[in-house]
């Protein structure tokens, strides 16, 4: 919350300065809602470099980093194969307008990796890609009802701000105000993992659902998997209805295996999105399925989608880069580390007796303040969210950034090595006595 402040002995001057400076001219001082720090209090990090695993603040702070950008440095920050990548582009020319051979690399690379994607369109944010995908499914279906989940996030499009995780679960905002009813009016909102509440919905608009979206494993309420079953469940009750399945995995996508959770479980989605890691650490996103689905784009088709700087050459560069590093033994080492922190929290937590669950889908997890299984986005909202500040500001105060939110993904990478595991692992007891000693009140 807003102006609550924590009594870690610990600065944040020149950051402070920034954020003073920042809140002049930009809302909030910031450029996206999360990081102000709002939900948690104390003074948001303006960070001026990264290497491998570690972000250095404008006060010279060292910290390990579990937030990888929300996701998509997977190889750790500066990776030099990545940033000379980068900079061979450069040279070449910022960006052309016409059509170039990166563009065409990458659509490769993503079409070999994920088997259901036969076509796909770059464009240039994850929010784009959900968008496009949306106004896909009812361009290629004639209908207007849109599926979603409470908790999923997919970006701030219109239409798919109800109830939507990330900094809207993170400030508890049913809705925002600037969406109409005319672009909310044919969104169905259900509970997470409830397959029954989608038949229902099905039952209840037969012929009228253009689709249904979902995060492939959600990581926008803190992470949730989804329950065995459930999405071939969706793919089955859209497919007997002749609407789209569109599987989001702007977040899983190349982090929780090779091919995103697909890779995981399988299931066949009509469409799918992608951002976060297949950019690099640059603004590239896609979405891409079915070509019959996909033949329904401009210019081949009526469907409108377009974008100045989509599959622009430095992203695209970045991205592949990133990408090619990404080989089984990336995805072992990973998994393995994101194993052991784990791992250390929970001991660390237990230890202190505090009530919690840790929840993974693949190698992104978080940590929830309750006992219970969260299963949905109601599940998340009943944890002590109160714990995970006191828990979150003992962390900062000893050189480890975390999501500044009890409702995100905590990401690693291949960077994360043995010191900074140690790191982490030294900064746990304390977190986790602040975790036992914090009350409602501190936050209120
Ligand atoms: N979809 C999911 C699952 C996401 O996690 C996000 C962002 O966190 C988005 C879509 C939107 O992506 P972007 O922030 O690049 O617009």
């Amino acid at each position: 919350m807003a102006g609550v402040s924590y009594p870690y002995p610990y600065e944040a001057k020149v950051s402070q300065t920034l954020f003073d400076r920042a809140s002049l001219v930009t809302p909030g001082g910031v450029n996206s809602p999360v990081r102000a720090f709002r939900a948690v209090g104390g003074t948001p990090r303006f960070m001026v470099s990264g290497t491998g695993p570690y972000l250095t603040d404008a006060d010279g702070r060292e910290y390990v980093d579990l937030v990888c950008s929300w996701g998509p440095m997977i190889l750790g920050h500066a990776h030099p194969a990545v940033v000379e990548a980068i900079q061979a582009a450069v040279a070449r020319g910022t960006s052309f307008g016409t059509p170039g051979e990166g563009e065409v690399a990458l659509a490769e690379e993503i079409v070999e990796r994920i088997e259901p994607v036969e076509q796909v369109r770059l464009v240039s944010s994850g929010t784009e890609a959900t968008m496009s995908a949306i106004r896909l499914a009812r361009g290629f279906t004639g209908r207007a009802k849109v599926v979603k989940f409470a908790g999923c996030y997919h970006g701030h499009v219109d239409a798919l701000l109800a109830a939507a995780g990330s900094g809207l679960a993170t400030f508890a905002l049913p809705d925002t105000p600037g969406v109409t009813g005319a672009q909310a009016g044919d969104t169905i909102v259900l509970p997470y993992n409830d397959l029954e509440a989608v038949r229902a919905a099905f039952a209840a608009h037969p012929g009228e659902i253009a689709c249904v979206i979902t995060e492939a494993a959600p990581g926008n309420m803190g992470v949730v998997t989804p329950a065995p079953g459930f999405n071939q469940g969706l793919a089955d009750l859209c497919r007997a209805d002749g609407a789209l399945y569109i599987s989001d995995e702007v977040m899983t996508g190349f982090r929780t295996s090779r091919a995103g959770w697909y890779g995981v479980d399988g299931v066949k989605p009509d469409l799918m999105t992608f951002g976060k890691v297949m950019g690099g650490g640059f603004p590239a996103a896609a979405f891409g399925g079915r070509a019959d689905v996909m033949g329904h784009l401009a210019p081949v088709g009526p469907v409108y989608q377009a974008g100045t700087l989509s599959g622009n050459p430095i992203a695209t560069a970045a991205g592949l880069a990133q990408l090619r590093l990404l080989d089984a033994a990336a995805y072992e080492k990973v998994d393995a580390v994101s194993a052991q922190i784990q791992g250390l929290i929970t001991d660390a937590l237990a230890k202190e007796g505090v009530a919690h669950r840790l929840q993974t889908a693949s190698n992104m997890f978080s940590v929830f303040f309750t006992e219970d299984e969260v299963k949905n986005y109601d599940d998340a909202k009943k944890q002590e969210s109160f714990r995970f500040n006191g828990f979150f500001h003992s962390m900062l105060s000893q050189g480890v950034y975390l999501p500044p939110s009890a409702f995100e993904s905590w990401f690693v990478s291949t960077a994360h090595d043995e010191q900074a595991v140690e790191r982490i692992a030294a900064a746990l007891p304390a977190a986790a006595r602040a975790a036992a000693q914090a009350t409602p009140e501190a936050t209120a």
